[in-house]
C-alpha cells in the first residue's frame, strides 16, 4: 500500500493500538528508529515500547553496532533492546562465491544480462526474526497461532519516505510510524537529536547492501573504509568462479554492473537513493 502525504491530512493513518498486549520498536539502530527510540524516552511518543528489538543482518558497519551497544547501555533507554539473528548476510555471500554447497539467502544483487536477484534478505534477516521475537515476547508457543493477540510494532519512517510504509502480513500486528505522526523527516531527526545533546546515529544497511546509493557509496568510502573495503572484495569474490549456482549471468553490487571497486564515486550522479527500494525496516 502506498501512501501518499503532500499534504498534512492523514488522521488515523497511524495511531496507537487500544488494549495492545506488546508495544514493540523495530530498531535498525540507523537515524530514523534511533530517534524514535530516544523520543519515546524523553516521553514525546507515547505509550512507552515493551522492548526495541534489533535483527541483526551479520553485515552492518561497525559503527551501527557500537553505536545498538550504547543505546542498550543501561541509562539511555527505559526499554530492553532484544538482539536477534537468524542469518549472517556477509557468511552467505562469501560461501556463495565460495561454490560452498547448501541454501543462501538471495540479496538483490544487479545482474549483467539485466535486472537484479531476487530479495530474500530483508524477509529472512529482519522481518522474520523480529516476528519470531514478538512471538517469544508474547509466550506463544512454537506452531501454535498468535491471533489472539494484538502487537503493535514502531517502525522508524520519516516523511520523506513514506513509500516505504507498509501494512503487516500479520492481522495480530499492527504498523505504527510515530515520525510520520509527528510530521518528521530524516533531516528533522537529526536536528532533534542534536537538539538534545546526543551523537548523530549512523547509517544502518548492510555493508554490501545493493540499494545503497552513489552519495552512500562514496560517504563509505571517506568514512569507514574498511567497511568499503570488504564491500569491493565480496563484490569481486561474487564472480571470480563465473555465476554463482543457478544463475545465468554474473552479479555486481552496484547498478552500473561494474566492480565496486572501479567505479570513482566522486563522479558519479546521483541514483535514487536505496531506502526508495527498500522494505521499511532495513536502512533505519
Ligand atoms: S540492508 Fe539491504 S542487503 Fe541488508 S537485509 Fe536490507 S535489503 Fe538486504
Amino acid at each position: 500500500m502506498t501512501y501518499q502525504f503532500k499534504h498534512p491530512t492523514w488522521p488515523g493513518v497511524s495511531e496507537p493500538v487500544e488494549g495492545a498486549d506488546l508495544r514493540v520498536l523495530s530498531l535498525g539502530a540507523g537515524v530514523q528508529s534511533t530517534t524514535l527510540a530516544l523520543m519515546a524516552a524523553h516521553g514525546e511518543i507515547g505509550p512507552m515500547p515493551d522492548a526495541a528489538i534489533f535483527a541483526d543482518t551479520g553485515w552492518e558497519p561497525e559503527d551501527v553496532y557500537e553505536h545498538l551497544a550504547w543505546l542498550g547501555s543501561g541509562n539511555v533507554l527505559p526499554f530492553p533492546i532484544y538482539r536477534v539473528q537468524a542469518v549472517d548476510l556477509r557468511s552467505q555471500v562469501q560461501g556463495r562465491a565460495e561454490g560452498v554447497e547448501g541454501r543462501f539467502v538471495s540479496i538483490p544483487y544487479f545482474l549483467d544480462h539485466g535486472g537484479m536477484n531476487r530479495r530474500q534478505c530483508t524477509r529472512e534477516a529482519k522481518i522474520d526474526p523480529i516476528r519470531r521475537e514478538v512471538r517469544r515476547l508474547l509466550g506463544v508457543a512454537k506452531g501454535a497461532r498468535a491471533t489472539g493477540f494484538s502487537v503493535e510494532q514502531w517502525i522508524g519512517i520519516s516523511t520523506d519516505e513514506t513509500e516505504r510504509m507498509k501494512d503487516a502480513r500479520e492481522s495480530w500486528i499492527t504498523h505504527r510510524w510515530p515520525l510520520i505522526e509527528a510530521r518528521m523527516s530524516r533531516g528533522d531527526c537529526l536536528a532533534w537529536c542534536r537538539r538534545h545533546g546526543y551523537p548523530e546515529p549512523p547509517k544502518s544497511a548492510c555493508i554490501g547492501c545493493p540499494f545503497r546509493n552513489n552519495a552512500r557509496w562514496l560517504d563509505m568510502t571517506r568514512n569507514d573504509p574498511a567497511a568499503f573495503q570488504d564491500a569491493v572484495a565480496l563484490d569481486a569474490a561474487m564472480r571470480r568462479n563465473g555465476p554463482a549456482n543457478g544463475m545465468r549471468g554474473l552479479e555486481y553490487m552496484h547498478r552500473s554492473c561494474r566492480p565496486l571497486g572501479e567505479i570513482d564515486f566522486e563522479i558519479e550522479s546521483g541514483g535514487a537513493d536505496f531506502l526508495d527500494e527498500c522494505d521499511g525496516v532495513c536502512g533505519t
